[in-house]
């Protein structure tokens, strides 16, 4: 939390949440913040590339650095106000996700998808889709956006809404990935929470009988005669996945702690009923960066007890793989060791939950890189967006259908490069065969398309006119330039 920011003592319980408008940061401080923005905008010489110079990130794909200047986004990083009554918060756009949970918790709220890794930010959640257990309820985090203020790349700052001049823009800037603009002000959805949520591991042998219960639950909300407010899961092995069903609950009795020396992953594996703070929920999958934290050495407990608990964060796990990335330090003993060389395969498909199950045992059979992160999403029945007709794709650069359940399938971490192959092929491989299972890949990480087969994928039928309404001298870099260009 910024110095700006006012402390607040955590609630969480609706009953004594207090009356209407919070300023957290406050107005005029934004107006500040969006002032410098403007001026480093104008700032850079016509014709030169923009880009924003932002602290964290959670891309995969190296960024070209030093060859644009970067916008000032100091002072844009905050929660502006809550309104308590409407239920909503005006947020910056680089607001990390763990400050504005640390905001509004103590009101009882939170948002309505929360991104499980601490320094995702808002902007970048809505432009290039996160995703969590609740999405099988309330869908995208930009689907809660009531309204956003985008620098657009012609350097205009317009508000975008579901209706009126820029609703082509907030229907497109999901997935645009800031080839559009930057947004900058965000007012989005809040919903209440409890204190806790209670946890249900049910372990399925058959991958059939896993995709199909994804399928029940997504609709009906229940399981077994139990309510369901959060659903994701993991596959370990064919004959061993688990679903993790999640409801609310006051009774904060015998509640777990994985920030400690236990990791969350594992729990699943040896307990069937858990029960974490709504806190500690939502960031049971950052303290070791899902179970990413292991190639650190991390969850040796020999090594985690002296592992300062303020270190095992997702961000720290990240900055250590860019160090590995830059230097390559492990790739070189692995070479001088005569081991083969390994390739990156760090990415988030999503597939029909028809499709999951056939797609999971290509994958077990050819990859087969274990754990998976399995999270199933649903384009909401109605939000700020409308009501979309089933079968409809209401996001224009994203291949989402209304009514459909969808199933996101992350798997992070390298494999084996085979004798006769080269690095990327396991990559392009598994590019090829979601398409087979009539999936698509969220473009955060490497992606090898060809441009038509991207574009027919991603919205080409839209993009140019946005892009010449948006960002007509191209400042910005096109979608398929930054997403498989590798910038
Ligand atoms: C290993 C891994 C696992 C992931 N797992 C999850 C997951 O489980 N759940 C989940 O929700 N997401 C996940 N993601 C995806 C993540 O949500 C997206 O990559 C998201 O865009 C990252 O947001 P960021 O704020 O860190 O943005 P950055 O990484 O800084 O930027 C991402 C892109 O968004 C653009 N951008 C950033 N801010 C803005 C803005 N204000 N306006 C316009 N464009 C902007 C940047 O230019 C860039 O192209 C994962 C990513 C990785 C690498």
């Amino acid at each position: 939390m910024t110095s700006t920011q006012t402390t607040v003592t955590p609630v969480l319980s609706t009953s004594a949440v207090p009356p209407v408008i919070t300023l957290v940061r406050g107005a005029q401080a934004h107006r500040a913040a969006v002032d410098r923005l403007l001026a480093s905008y104008r700032a850079i010489p016509a014709g030169q590339r923009v880009r924003l110079a932002k602290r964290t990130s959670n891309l995969f794909r190296a960024r070209a650095e030093g060859t644009t200047t970067g916008l000032d986004v100091s002072g844009l990083d905050g929660v502006i106000s809550i309104d308590t009554a409407a239920r909503t918060a005006d947020v910056q756009a680089m607001c990390t996700y763990e400050s504005l949970v640390a905001a509004t918790l103590p009101y009882g709220l939170m948002p309505l998808v929360v991104p499980q890794l601490k320094t995702i930010t808002l902007g970048g959640a809505v432009t290039g889709l996160g995703i969590e257990s609740s999405s099988f309820r309330n869908g995208l985090p930009h689907e809660s956006v009531l309204e956003l203020d985008i620098l657009t790349g012609d350097g205009n700052l317009v508000t975008a809404r579901p209706t009126g001049d820029h609703a082509d823009l907030f229907r497109g800037f999901p997935n645009s990935y800031g080839t559009l603009g930057y947004a900058t002000r965000l007012r989005i959805e809040l919903e209440p929470v409890r204190p806790a949520v209670a946890l249900r591991h049910v372990r399925f042998s058959d991958l059939d009988e896993l995709a199909a219960a994804i399928g029940t639950i997504s609709t009906a909300r229940e399981w077994e005669g139990t309510g369901v407010d959060f659903l994701d899961g993991v596959v370990f092995s064919a004959s061993e996945a688990y679903l993790t069903l999640g409801a609310w609950t006051d009774d904060l009795s015998d509640l777990s702690d994985y920030t400690g020396q236990e990791t969350f992953y594992r729990s699943i594996q040896q307990r069937s009923t858990d029960k974490l703070t709504i806190h500690d929920y939502l960031w049971r999958w950052d303290t070791d960066w899902f179970w990413c934290s292991a190639a650190f050495g991390a969850q040796n407990p020999k090594v985690r007890k002296y592992w300062p608990a303020r270190f095992r964060r997702s961000d720290v796990f990240h900055r250590l793989v860019g160090v590995e990335m830059k230097y390559g330090v492990v790739a070189k003993v692995d070479q001088w060791r005569g081991k083969p060389g390994r390739e990156r395969v760090i990415q988030d498909v999503e597939l029909p939950v028809t499709r999951t199950a056939d797609f999971l045992r290509w994958y077990l059979d050819n990859v087969p890189m274990t754990p998976l992160w399995l999270c199933p999403l649903r384009l909401r029945e109605s939000g700020p967006a409308g009501t979309p007709e089933a079968g409809s794709q209401p996001w224009s650069l994203y291949p989402l259908k209304a009514g459909q359940t969808y199933v996101n399938a992350g798997f992070w971490g390298t494999v084996a490069i085979e004798p006769g192959q080269a690095e990327g092929d396991k990559n392009r491989e598994i590019e090829a065969a979601v398409a087979d299972f009539d999936g698509h890949k969220s473009l955060y990480s490497d992606a090898y398309y060809d441009e038509e087969t991207f574009w027919a994928a991603y919205g080409g039928q839209n993009y140019p006119a946005l892009k010449q309404r948006y960002d007509g001298d191209g400042r910005l870099l096109d979608l398929y330039a930054k997403a498989v260009g590798r910038r």
